[in-house]
């Protein structure tokens, strides 16, 4: 991609997720002060330009733990849960009075994993809520609900909880603010020889590769994590940047058309919101394995999964519920919802169409899983 391709993204962003990493908004003593003052003025001069803006900032645990005096974070969860709770509204407050010097009110938002997988409505109604803010002019600024997440509801990390925001509310860019300048080619902290990395036209797996050597200090994301959000957000056609937040102009200077850190190029269509809710929000209940005919045909072509291309069926779900569709052992190629329960598709698998009728008793649908109802993800190729 040339430099002038990236810039375009750039140029057309209208509505925008910052993610800013603990790394950057804390010090030795607490909140960093200064990121946090610079990281709203910059956000208020794009919104004056007429910019939607919202801020994914992690830092709770990390000022909560300085508060408190721990001198590192703790392992059990209660006492992580209770650090989040000390240092989330020290955090809520210090963006209120930064954005207060521009005339911007800022709103908090606390979400489990849960909120935007276990139910349609709740997805919608943090949707709605969040464009209700940003049609106010109030920068919404989302966290994890900490205190409350076990492992099962977790979003895991900002990196993931940013990437799952800039899908839900379908932004034109996802920047991820953390402590280093982009992605390298090693860990430039311990490898002087490591380059950085400009442009990631594929989130492959050398890029993963170098992305699990190069691990986080504070927060509980490092490279990797940074990269899987890159992943999912680039399948959606939501590019996403990776570029430091410790410089205190670094919004500014990548909207002014300064190619730093590591852009990630989307696909070249955006995916429906419709779709990223079934890729990335629904739990699959069941595996459909498939042949590389179904397989060729969903990836390359666009088309349905019809019952002749199915080879094995796992777990016990309905009609309607999400599954995985994987391919010649490789971890899934696509999430669809299914117009067939699985003891229905046991007996129609591999079955022409012409004889869905003949085995059950009645054909309701040509499609197990009809290609509006399939989303198809990243990070495979036939
Ligand atoms: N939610 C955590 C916090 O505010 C941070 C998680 C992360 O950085 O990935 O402290």
């Amino acid at each position: 991609m040339t430099m002038i391709d990236r810039q375009e993204f750039l140029q057309q962003t209208r509505r925008l997720v910052v993610k800013v990493g603990s790394n950057v908004l804390t010090s030795d003593q607490g909140l960093n002060l200064p990121v946090i003052y610079a990281l709203s003025c910059q956000i208020a001069g794009l919104m004056k330009k007429g910019m939607e803006v919202i801020l994914v900032s992690s830092g709770a645990m990390a000022s909560g733990q300085k508060k408190i005096g721990l001198s590192r974070r703790p392992d059990d969860i209660p006492r992580r849960q209770a650090i989040a709770a000390v240092g989330q509204p020290g955090l809520m407050l210090e963006y209120e009075k930064a954005f207060q010097v521009y005339n911007i009110m800022v709103a908090q938002i606390l979400l489990t994993g849960d909120d935007l997988t276990a139910s349609r409505d709740r997805y919608l109604n943090a949707r709605n809520t969040l464009n209700t803010l940003l049609d106010w002019k109030i920068v919404p600024v989302i966290n994890e609900n900490d205190t409350v997440v076990v492992d099962e509801i977790r979003f895991g990390d900002n990196d993931n909880l940013s990437a799952m925001i800039a899908m839900l509310m379908n932004a034109d860019l996802l920047i991820n603010l953390t402590d280093i300048d982009g992605m390298y080619t090693g860990d430039p902290r311990v490898q002087s020889n490591a380059t950085l990395i400009p442009v990631v036209e594929a989130v492959d797996e050398r890029i993963e590769a170098i992305a699990g050597d190069i691990p986080g200090t504070l927060g509980t994301g490092g490279m990797l994590s940074k990269i899987r959000a890159a992943e999912k957000v680039t399948t959606a056609g939501i590019p996403m940047v990776i570029t430091s937040g410790r410089e205190p102009d670094i919004l500014e200077k990548l909207f002014s058309g300064k190619n730093i850190g590591t852009f990630f190029v989307p696909a070249r269509e955006k995916m429906s919101s419709r779709k990223c809710w079934i890729g990335y929000n629904v739990k699959p209940k069941g595996i459909l394995k498939i042949d590389a005919g179904a397989a060729k045909a969903i990836l390359t072509r666009g088309k349905s999964l019809l019952p002749g291309g199915i080879i094995g069926v796992e777990g016990d779900f309905g009609v309607g519920d999400a599954v995985e569709i994987s391919h010649a052992g490789a971890e899934r190629i696509a999430i669809g919802l299914v117009n067939y329960g699985s003891r229905d598709i046991q007996k129609i698998m591999g079955c022409r169409t012409d004889r869905i009728a003949e085995c059950l008793g009645e054909k309701r649908y040509d499609e197990v899983v009809h290609r509006d109802n399939l989303a198809v993800l990243n990070g495979f190729s036939l």
